[in-house]
């Protein structure tokens, strides 16, 4: 199958037994090579096969990330950082095989500055661990792709999900890293000052780069303050159109929306019959508006009169936490949903992102082309940011569906580059998304990142075969 073939990417047998005897007799047990955990590692939540990486380790301090780096760099062996494997791409598959270095051991919070609203933890705590730790300090860290990802993933995928609409992504709230590159140098990319012009922006440049560039061991992250009052509901739409054209309105009257989530019709299908829930099966947005008591009242109301503008509601909403919790929580389990659809299926899990005034546009033509092409594929979209999701629904044993599907991505891509969009608002390239990277930046925007990896990662170990192919380059 297509994308996670990489034939291209070597494998050094000789070098990869060297530099395991090496880490085993350093490491010890933490040093894991057992088939099991292994194929773990190289199977994260896609549909894309299985490529098992040599060995795991679990390092405790940002000195073994280092001393593992270094043997593997010695040996050519390469290194594949991973923090709770829910990439959707292929992202933690080793073709050349390598090291993998789970980072579940590093995940402590190594310190909070309640006055500055900012954190500094280590890469592996996952973003559920840090809003617990949080929970007594009035504070939250707000990005949430649905996952209980690793702040370290997070970082590296340049991650959003559902309130990135009104708290932004990753990429917004990371203020620096601090990573062990493949030379084994120690990197801090910026102070703690919410702002700066001094020299070229290192944070962004490990923000998203997939575990290609270092591995990311601990990070300063932006906090926000818990809202005082949180109101949500579920408001029904006669079309996809309808339902678009509410969203925009309500951007441009700059309401302060922190969540607003569209599924489309067969995607409420499956979140009621998954969840046990009996919402309208039309496209329906979910909703999210935080501040205080009668500010989160009149943006609900402000909200239900727009959508009944374009047909839309009645818009049932709710400050009762309880019930808030259910209504997000059958939206995040929207991936797990999908399966009653076609149950035994795996699902090809795929996003675009387009500027909102195209965002009707190109769902429509979307859905009509899942129609044309006979395939179960619902969608769910952070239809805020222009983003949407879909999730196509694959028998395994049948190529030619597999292959249909593919070939559905290739034009949903190429729809969404063609309305000025890109090929992946926040999933990331990993293996699955490498042939749409040149299409949307062009030769010299690829070969630009070319020169990046190769200036920083001559001996490309880490984690090849993702984001750029550097075959003969
Ligand atoms: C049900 C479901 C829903 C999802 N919804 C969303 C969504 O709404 N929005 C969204 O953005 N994503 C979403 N995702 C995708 C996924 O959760 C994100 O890509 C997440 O950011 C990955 O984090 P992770 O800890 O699982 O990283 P992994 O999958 O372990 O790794 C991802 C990549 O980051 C690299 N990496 C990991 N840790 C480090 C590190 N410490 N240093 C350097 N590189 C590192 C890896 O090498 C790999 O390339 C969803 C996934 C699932 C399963």
């Amino acid at each position: 199958m297509g994308p996670a073939a990489n034939a291209d990417v070597a494998r050094d047998e000789g070098g990869i037994s060297a530099a395991l005897a090496q880490l085993s007799a350093r490491f010890g047990e933490r040093l894991q090579t057992g088939m099991a955990l292994r194929e773990q590692h190289g199977h994260t939540t896609t549909y894309i096969p299985t490529q098992a990486p040599d060995a795991v380790f679990f390092p405790e301090s940002v000195e073994e990330v280092q001393e593992a780096v270094k043997i593997c760099a010695e040996h050519r062996m390469p290194v594949i950082p991973f923090g709770v494997g829910s990439s959707l791409e292929g992202h933690v598959n080793a073709p050349a095989g390598g090291l993998s270095i789970d980072m579940a051991r590093m995940n402590r919070v190594l310190s909070v500055n309640q006055e500055d609203l900012d954190c500094t933890v280590e890469a592996g705590i996952t973003r559920e661990e840090l809003n617990h730790y949080l929970r007594d300090t009035g504070l939250f860290f707000p990005i949430d792709p649905g996952a209980n990802a690793s702040l370290g993933g997070m970082a590296a995928t340049r991650a959003s999900g559902t309130n990135a609409v009104r708290y932004g992504t990753m990429r917004e709230n990371v203020l620096s890293v601090t990573a062990v590159m493949p030379d084994g140098q120690v990197v801090t990319t910026a102070r703690r000052a919410r702002k700066s012009s001094a020299g070229y922006d290192l944070t962004r440049l490990l923000i998203g780069s997939e575990g290609t560039l270092g591995v990311i061991c601990s990070l300063t992250v932006r906090l926000h303050g818990i809202p005082q009052a949180i109101s949500g509901g579920v408001c029904p739409f006669p079309s996809v159109e309808a339902a678009c054209q509410a969203v925009i309105m309500t951007i441009q009257m700059g309401i302060p929306i922190a969540r607003m989530e569209l599924v489309n019709a067969l995607g409420m299908r499956a979140i009621n019959e998954y969840s046990k829930l009996d919402y309208q099966e039309s496209p329906c947005l979910f909703l999210e508006f935080h501040g205080t008591d009668a500010g989160v009242a009149e943006q609900a109301e402000l909200f239900g009169e727009i959508a009944a503008e374009f047909s839309g509601g009645p818009f049932v909403w709710t400050r009762a936490a309880e019930e808030r919790q259910k209504l997000w929580k059958a939206r995040h389990d929207f991936y797990w949903a999908g399966f009653v659809l076609r149950p035994g299926t795996k699902a090809l899990a795929t996003d675009v992102c387009v500027p909102i005034s195209r965002l009707a546009e190109c769902i429509v033509e979307t859905e009509a082309d899942i129609a044309e092409t006979g395939l179960v594929a619902p969608i769910v979209g952070h239809v805020g940011d222009g983003n949407f999701h879909v999730s196509v629904l694959m028998d395994m044993e049948d190529k030619d569906e597999i292959a249909r599907a593919e070939a559905f991505v290739a034009r949903l891509n190429r729809r969404a580059l063609s309305m000025e969009g890109t090929c992946t608002g926040e999933h990331g390239i990993g293996q699955g998304k490498m042939r749409y990277l040149e299409e949307e930046h062009g030769a010299a925007g690829v070969d630009m990142m070319r020169t990046i990896k190769r200036a920083l990662d001559p001996l490309g170990i880490m984690n090849p075969g993702k984001i750029l192919d550097m075959t003969g380059k």
